[in-house]
């Protein structure tokens, strides 16, 4: 895979404790929405033992003139370093990789689950496949503690009135804590959350990623469902 140096463009809080980087999409640079790029900095004014790269998945669709990840901003050497990191800076990708990509099979309905920052792929696919007119039925059962936490809200929200065949269930776990409106679904995700909405679940092909208990928490519920491993794929967030 050909490593490329990019520019830094932009950066901004995209939800509690959350950013989005942009930057410049090298000359020739193809991917597939839903693929992810070891991300390196390069001579950093700091590192810790976890080394100075990260797996990012690319949040950006590939029909977008920049390449964009989103991370929650922990305290890490990483993390503070790309936290202050001056625009016009590089850093080196060595990317694409992972095949967290959609099912070419348009008859077969997608159903992503995804826990906080897990999001990230799936704004890839569903923008890239609201974009490209794609006729397959997609359903994104997203949770979050609370609306603040949830990156891409409203634009995920938004591509439903765009992409008909694309449904967004957002879901948060402590609105206790929060202090915006919310009118969606509340609580973890469930099976019944997922069969008001998809009804025969052993249909469709699922994509789960998030942070490792997440991703086991929902394959549990989708095998107790009947769900056969073949139809479910998984990004697990290392570090989470
Ligand atoms: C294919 C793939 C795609 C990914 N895509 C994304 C993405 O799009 N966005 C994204 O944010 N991440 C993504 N990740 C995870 C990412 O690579 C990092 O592992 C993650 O962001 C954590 O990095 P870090 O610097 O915060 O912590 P690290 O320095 O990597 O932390 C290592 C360990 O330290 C602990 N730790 C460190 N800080 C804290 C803290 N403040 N609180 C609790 N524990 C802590 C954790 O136990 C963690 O396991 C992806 C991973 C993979 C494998």
């Amino acid at each position: 895979m050909p490593i490329y140096k990019v520019k830094l463009k932009s950066k901004q809080e995209i939800a509690a404790g959350t950013m989005a980087f942009y930057f410049e999409k090298p000359e020739g640079f193809a991917y597939k929405a839903g693929q992810f790029a070891d991300c390196t900095l390069i001579n950093p004014a700091e590192t810790d033992t976890e080394g100075n790269m990260r797996a990012f998945s690319l949040a950006s669709a590939p029909y977008e003139d920049f390449l964009m990840f989103a991370t929650r901003m922990r305290d890490t050497a990483f993390k503070r370093v790309l936290k202050i990191m001056a625009l016009g800076t590089e850093l080196t990708l060595d990317a694409p990789y992972g095949s967290f990509t959609l099912h070419n099979n348009a008859s077969i309905p997608a159903v992503f689950l995804t826990g906080g920052i897990g999001v990230t792929p799936v704004r890839s696919i569903v923008l890239q496949a609201t974009h490209d007119k794609l006729p397959h039925k997609i359903f994104l059962f997203d949770s979050n503690n609370r609306p603040e936490d949830a990156a891409f809200l409203d634009e995920l929200t938004e591509a439903q009135k765009e992409n008909t065949n694309c449904t967004f269930i957002g879901t948060m776990t402590q609105m206790e804590t929060s202090s915006r409106a919310w009118h969606g679904e509340t609580g973890f995700i469930t099976q019944a959350m997922l069969l008001k909405s998809i009804g025969n679940l052993t249909l469709p092909i699922y994509y789960i990623a998030g942070p490792r208990v997440m991703v086991q928490a929902m394959r549990e519920i989708l095998n107790e469902a009947g769900v056969n491993d073949d139809n479910i794929r998984t990004e697990e967030f290392s570090g989470y």
